[in-house]
């Protein structure tokens, strides 16, 4: 079983005359028919549940860009939790994607060991980083910041908000001067995006 076959079935891939739901609880809508109380998939896709207007339609499978391991992507931190952090990812390869993809960055507890009681912070609520999809298991997209070309392409002060240039490898607010740490791209603050 491929990766992408795992990935598809989390998103609820379907094929024609898989059954979606019943008809009082949705409607039909493109991709789908009724059939005697049930709504199902008229073609192989993805079946998207419209919450607010109660509403299934099959999107095409080869609409949907799926994360692929080798992969690079952009994404923002969305939450950190102890050492995990949940990136929302927007870009593979470049591309703007629009399905909901998040990937799961580990920031390596050998580094904080090395820098002693300091924990060593790579990343922060709210960064655009760049990544690189290295696993995943059970559908959970693992990504990396290794390498020169990946980490943080921008950020803000976490302590006022306001603009950082880059000092080394770390950044400083032009607003109040505070110092922070990061791992940043190399290219962090002149990244484009499309
Ligand atoms: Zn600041």
């Amino acid at each position: 079983m491929s990766n992408r076959f795992l990935i598809m079935e989390k998103l609820k891939a379907v094929a024609p005359g898989d059954k979606l739901a019943v008809i009082e609880e949705f409607s039909p809508s493109e991709g789908t028919y009724v059939n005697g109380s049930l709504i199902r998939a008229l073609k192989l896709g993805v079946a998207r549940y419209n919450q607010r207007k109660k509403e299934i339609k099959i999107e095409p499978l080869k609409k949907i860009k799926i994360p692929m391991v080798g992969d690079i992507i952009i994404g923002q931190i969305e939450s950190i939790q102890s050492n995990i952090a949940n990136v929302k990812i927007h870009y593979i390869n470049n591309e703007k994607i629009s399905n909901n993809f998040n990937g799961m960055l580990i920031l390596k507890p050998e580094i904080q060991i090395k820098r002693g009681k300091e924990k060593k912070i790579f990343c922060k609520l709210g960064d655009i980083i760049r990544a690189k999809v290295t696993s995943y298991n059970n559908a959970i997209i693992h990504l990396s910041i290794n390498g020169n070309e990946n980490g943080v392409i921008y950020t803000r002060c976490s302590s006022c908000g306001g603009n950082v240039i880059r000092i080394d490898g770390r950044v400083k607010c032009i607003e109040c001067g505070l110092v922070e740490e990061r791992k940043l791209a190399f290219d962090f603050g002149k990244a484009k995006l499309k």
